[in-house]
């Protein structure tokens, strides 16, 4: 894709410059782009987005649920920034009126030989303690107290966990309120409807260090759709940091600033949902999840209960993987995934056998084929999952990869860490040593 995009668009002088670039506006890119406008009045951020409206792919086609915490490692990125991401959204919707819910989460263990497997989180939700309470507060409960809670659930499930920090939240109020927030201010601009298709260094013209002031920074050429249906409009922007959160495309992007030998790929998992209205679920408060199998790898947490801030019941999602079909220059062929979108039929029976396990009395005929979503795998089909990646691949080029699940819980604590690199490794300012008036403030507002 970067060879092909490299191929079609010439270079393009800059015509203009802007001091932070923000390239995809889901919701890590918005709010990555709303954190630097409040940390830095004084500097632009761009968020350039190619959809017409924001949120239009991974950010929209998703549970929607505030994770709590629990699956990862308790020294991973994923746990640190779910766990913050988590209470920083909650704070959020609080303050502003954003639509959620804390509806607490069942993990239910369908057999003995899950209850290991669940007994390890609970553990591990235990050594996150410093002092107080874990931040991941979870409960064993046995079958009985389970469906004392729960009387939908069936007898076969054995026991399990409660994580009463779960919850769901209206992603595209969410979102809203950042798009808000970043056009409000003086600092930020949405450039909607516009594609990043090419990227090229640009030298420090006198030989100085980053951030002196020198023209050093990246070349970002854009292309405007102008609804005639034609090639659009092209422009350049000299931008003197990059920060990449085009999610799916995002290593299509990356792939722009790095040579052959370094290249990135991503590996695609879809995720189908079924909408359901029917017997079985009558009395259900709470999101019910199955134990994830372990041969999995993680690569989803299972089909499981999810529901609306209205209540509308929703099953999934399922991990189906994908191949991408391959360009003549063997790079995945770009945006291949917007022709899989559909929820096939075949997948239902499947969903509906899984949901049976922990809902017996749900009837097949209740479930519709709804939406789906698809993850950015950093690991194959059969590779362990690994962590979010946030990276620095090239001065003042900030690349975020594999922003699958819980992304959408983190993408506030994501933005402080992005914030943090920024500040640090583009601008140099280094954590309270504020250069400059307003810089200080915000520092030490944050510390
Ligand atoms: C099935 C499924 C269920 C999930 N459930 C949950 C959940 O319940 N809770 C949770 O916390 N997380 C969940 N997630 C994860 C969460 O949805 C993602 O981590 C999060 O939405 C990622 O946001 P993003 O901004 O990184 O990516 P995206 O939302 O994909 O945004 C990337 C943006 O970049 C734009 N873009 C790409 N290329 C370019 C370019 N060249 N130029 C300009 N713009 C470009 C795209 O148009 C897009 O808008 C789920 C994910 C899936 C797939």
């Amino acid at each position: 894709m970067a060879k092909l995009l490299r191929k079609r668009y010439g270079f393009l002088p800059p015509d203009g410059q802007v001091d932070h670039l923000i390239i995809g506006a889901g919701a890590v890119g918005l709010a990555i782009a709303e954190r630097l406008v409040r940390a830095f009045p004084n500097r632009s951020t761009f968020v350039v987005e190619r959809r017409g409206q924001v949120g239009q792919e991974t950010s929209s086609r998703n549970s929607e649920v505030i994770h709590s915490g629990i699956y990862y490692p308790t020294d991973s990125l994923k746990t640190a920034l779910c766990i913050r991401g988590r209470d920083l959204l909650y704070e959020r919707c609080r303050e502003q009126g954003i639509g959620f819910r804390q509806t607490g989460k069942l993990i239910v263990a369908t057999d003995e030989g899950q209850v290991p497997y669940l007994r390890k989180l609970y553990k591990r939700s235990e050594t996150l303690k410093q002092g107080g309470d874990s931040p991941v507060p979870l409960e064993w409960l046995t079958g009985e107290q389970i469906r004392a809670l729960e009387p939908d659930i069936g007898d076969q499930v054995v026991g399990g966990l409660l994580s009463p920090k779960t919850g769901i939240v209206s992603s595209h109020e969410y979102m809203e309120s950042m798009e808000k927030s970043i056009t409000d201010s003086e600092a930020g601009e949405m450039v909607l409807g516009t594609r990043v298709v090419r990227i090229d260094r640009a030298e420090p013209s006198g030989g100085g260090k980053r951030g002196d002031g020198s023209e050093d920074g990246w070349i970002v050429q854009t292309v405007t759709e102008d609804g005639s249906g034609g090639e659009g409009m092209r422009a350049s922007v000299l931008a003197k940091s990059v920060i990449n959160a085009a999610g799916l495309n995002a290593h299509h992007v990356l792939n722009q600033v790095l040579p052959e030998s370094e290249q990135l790929r991503l590996y695609f998992a879809k995720g189908s949902y079924f909408s359901y209205r029917g017997p079985g679920v009558q009395n259900v408060q709470r999101l019910i999840y199955p134990c994830p199998e372990e041969n999995h790898s993680l690569s989803g947490l299972g089909t499981h209960l999810t529901m609306s801030l209205s209540n509308e019941i929703r099953f999934g999602p399922d991990v189906e993987w994908l191949d991408p079909p391959r360009t003549e220059d063997g790079e995945d062929m770009p945006d291949f995934w917007e022709s899989k979108l559909a929820v096939s039929e075949e997948r239902l029976e499947l969903a509906v056998n899984e949901v049976k396990k922990f809902l017996p009395s749900v009837d097949a005929s209740g479930f519709s084929p709804d939406y789906s979503g698809i993850r950015p795998k950093l690991t194959p089909r059969g590779g362990t999952s690994v962590d979010f990646s946030l990276t620095l691949p090239r001065p003042g080029f900030i690349s975020l990869q594999g922003i699958e699940s819980p992304g959408l819980t983190s993408s506030l604590a994501i933005a402080e860490r992005v914030e943090e690199m920024v500040r640090k490794q583009v601008w140099g300012l280094g954590r309270g040593t504020g250069k400059t008036i307003s810089e200080a403030g915000r520092l030490e507002a944050w510390a």
